[in-house]
């Protein structure tokens, strides 16, 4: 589930190649607009002589602010013209401006914190997550399950109101989704769509720089059990909970059909609670009814289901037989 150190590795490699080739596209941008409009070279050629002979005059400080003031002026003079000269000649002002694929980090995969270390950026989270993914063999699931691939031809009258409505549930989530912090727990019997909705809305997500772990209860608990019993796989383990507790995202799919015993009840309640604490959305889905949910888990666990969680019910035809 931790993502390799190689995986590391090619994700700076990857940005390594992205700021090359958009430095590349910049210079070659810039020589071009420079060629055919000489002027604006001269115009940023000036403007860079000021700017340093103002760094000139800040360093000495015998010349007063007055000099500076001065030269601000004349720069704020030549970019005036510049820029007329090069909307004049239908060049953006925007031309000097450096490329970047990401506007958050610009490319480096990291945001600098004036208070603390630098946090990983969402589009490194998003390319971990779909590393991860990938490695898990859950991308081809996700590339069959998608809101494009939706099929509601196959529902009848009510059942098919329903299932829209549920669709347009999920859309509105969706939407929401870095706004309102919102849960939801998929209910329903085997190939009602709980884990195609659930697909559906890890695709836009991850489509959208959100980290996203999709995962089986089955396999969270098997996985989380692994690292916590085992000694020799602590830094495993971390990285697995740092994923668990801080992706956009955490899909916990077929609830209830791992073995349930202690060491499940407290893990599973103290991800809902984590999550809830920090504002990071979860979605369930469960066979179970509400009741028997009651009687598996703890009190405390089925009052933060029903209580911070939309629970929706779905009832539509087996659709794994038609997907
Ligand atoms: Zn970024």
């Amino acid at each position: 589930m931790a993502l390799q150190n190689a995986s590391y590795d090619r994700i700076q490699e990857e940005y390594l190649q992205i700021r090359r080739e958009n430095d590349r596209l910049y210079e070659e941008r810039l020589t071009g607009i420079y060629n055919a409009h000489p002027e604006l070279k001269e115009y940023d050629d000036r403007i860079a002589d000021l700017l340093l002979k103002k760094a000139f005059i800040a360093l000495k400080s015998d010349e007063g602010p007055g000099a500076e003031k001065k030269v601000d002026e004349e720069i704020a003079a030549l970019h005036d013209k510049r820029d007329k000269e090069a909307a004049a000649a239908g060049v953006a002002p925007s031309y000097l401006n450096r490329i970047y694929t990401c506007p958050y980090c610009h490319d480096t995969g990291y945001i600098e914190k004036e208070d603390g270390p630098a946090e990983k950026c969402r589009c490194f989270r998003k390319r971990e997550s779909e590393i991860l993914l990938k490695e898990s063999g859950m991308a081809q699931m996700l590339e069959k399950n998608n809101f494009s691939v939706m099929r509601t031809d196959i529902f009848d009258g009510e059942t098919r109101e329903h299932f829209l409505k549920a669709v347009d549930f999920c859309k509105g989530f969706i939407n929401s989704f870095d706004t309102d912090y919102r849960n939801i727990m998929f209910c329903g019997t085997v190939g009602t769509g709980k884990s195609f909705l659930s697909s559906c809305i890890a695709s836009e997500l991850l489509a959208t720089y959100h980290s996203v772990v999709y995962m089986s209860a089955k396999a969270l608990f098997d996985t989380l059990a692994e690292a916590q019993f085992s000694a020799d796989k602590v830094p495993e383990a971390e990285a697995v909970k740092e994923r668990i507790y801080e992706c956009d995202l955490l899909i916990i799919d077929d609830l209830g059909t791992e073995m349930t015993n202690s060491f499940v009840g407290t893990e599973l309640f103290t991800i809902i609670n984590e999550r809830y604490n920090s504002r990071r959305s979860v979605i369930i889905s469960t066979n179970l009814e509400l009741s028997l949910l009651r009687d598996r888990y703890s009190d405390r666990i089925f009052s933060r289901l029903t209580g911070s969680y939309d629970i929706l019910k779905l009832c539509g035809p087996d659709l794994r037989a038609v997907l």
